[in-house]
């Protein structure tokens, strides 16, 4: 092992893979429909949670740097961008120092538009972030401004621009459907400018209206109404055939990219793989358990600033039951599918042979197709995956 320039540690072994995922749950303010672990948060808790954050990295490296080497590392929230460079700086340089990072590495931050700038991207990629996620989620600035989103579709120009200035290429946007108000049309322009701005890797919502959220509570009191059902399947169909004939390959139900621009990280959670969530509210799943940190950024601040304990609150092996039902429900979401010779391997049971006739009528009647020994969604089947995905498990 050797170390580069930039601090990252070279590792050239055998060690398991392992995928890191940071929580910073900080935000210039709330969007309406939003349900992630994100507060304002003053300089002051910016700076404990990062210094906890390390604490974190530290303890947890005891358990897993000697088996296993990092081949990403993915920076989200939150909005990471909203922070001073310098704690991003900092947060990488604790993760190289205490874990084997792979020189491949694909490490990504998550960007909101307007609250980036040339230094700050400057530093991130010589930190050694290689890949950027940039939410849109909509071009029509009536659309951000309801959503609560407080950048403009200039500050998302400005942002690729910027980022581009350095010659990184791995760029990767995000769009809602289904927005109260939003129509076909606003959907087709947001698409289109994402395509003609050439942004590689491009992910699509459907809006999901979450408990707790300020979303929530204007549906439930009508002052807002979310679009028919029938229109957000058109939205649906109108951007998996635009971005198929624009070159972008449906690697996951919700993941559009070109050639060479799939995200390595977001194929260890569908494959099962394991990572290693740090922060507030991070999920991990290692070896065939879960666990999950703290949504509490008190009890999250007291377990490692006080007590010096990791801040896991729920921690579950799945039994093998719980894991043919994520192998099925995780793998249908992907354009790969279901490998029916791993599951075999894996389980000891023939699936196909097990739901033959279920599988069977849902071959006819087009939700699902069978292809190189995979079963894999369709296209309608993709609009109703978690009915079928319920009918397998039963
Ligand atoms: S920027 Fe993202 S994480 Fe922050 S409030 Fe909006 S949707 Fe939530």
């Amino acid at each position: 092992m050797s170390i580069n320039d930039t601090g990252l540690n070279i590792v050239e072994n055998n060690k398991n893979n392992l995928s890191i995922y940071v929580h910073i749950p900080f935000c210039n303010s709330k969007c309406a429909y939003c349900s992630f672990v994100s507060v304002v948060g003053s300089d002051e808790e910016k700076k404990r949670y990062f210094d906890n954050l390390v604490t974190e990295i530290k303890l947890q490296s005891k358990n897993y740097r000697q088996f296993y080497s990092v081949g990403s590392i993915y920076i989200g929230g939150g909005t990471p961008s909203c922070l001073d460079y310098y704690f991003i700086r900092d947060l990488l340089s604790s993760i190289y120092k205490n874990f084997s990072v792979k020189n491949t590495a694909e490490i990504t931050i998550e960007l909101n538009p307007g609250t980036i700038d040339k230094n700050k991207v400057r530093e991130y990629i010589l930190s050694g972030v290689n890949r950027f996620s940039v939410g849109l989620q909509s071009i029509n600035p009536k659309i951000l401004r309801a959503m609560g989103r407080t950048h403009t579709p200039e500050d998302f120009d400005k942002a690729i621009s910027t980022i581009r200035e350095f010659g990184i290429k791995n760029i990767s946007s995000d769009m809602i459907i289904g927005y109260p108000k939003q129509t076909l049309t606003d959907v087709k322009e947001t698409l289109m400018y994402l395509i003609e701005k050439d942004v590689p890797h491009i992910s699509i919502y459907m809006l999901q209206v979450e408990e707790g959220t300020a979303l929530k509570k204007m549906v439930d009191n009508n002052s807002v109404a979310l679009p028919e059902e029938d229109l957000v399947i058109k939205m649906y169909n109108y951007v998996s055939e635009v971005l198929a004939e624009k070159g972008y390959a449906r690697y996951e139900l919700s993941n559009f990219a070109k050639f060479g621009y799939e995200s390595y990280h977001n194929k260890v959670y569908w494959n099962r793989k394991d990572y290693l969530g740090l922060g507030l509210a991070a999920h991990s799943y290692i070896n065939g358990t879960r666990f999950s940190n703290t949504e509490n950024l008190a009890e999250y601040t007291e377990m490692l600033e006080t007590k010096e304990t990791l801040p896991t609150i729920m921690s579950k092996t799945l039994s093998t039951e719980e894991m043919k039902e994520e192998a099925i429900m995780l793998s249908l979401r992907t354009a790969e599918g279901l490998n029916l010779e791993s599951y075999t391997a894996e389980f000891g049971e023939n699936f196909l042979a097990k739901k033959k006739s279920l599988i069977a009528k849902l071959i006819e009647s087009g939700f699902l197709k069978l292809t190189n020994n995979h079963l894999v969604c369709t296209q309608k089947g993709y609009l109703v995956l978690n009915q079928i995905v319920l009918q397998l498990c039963s």
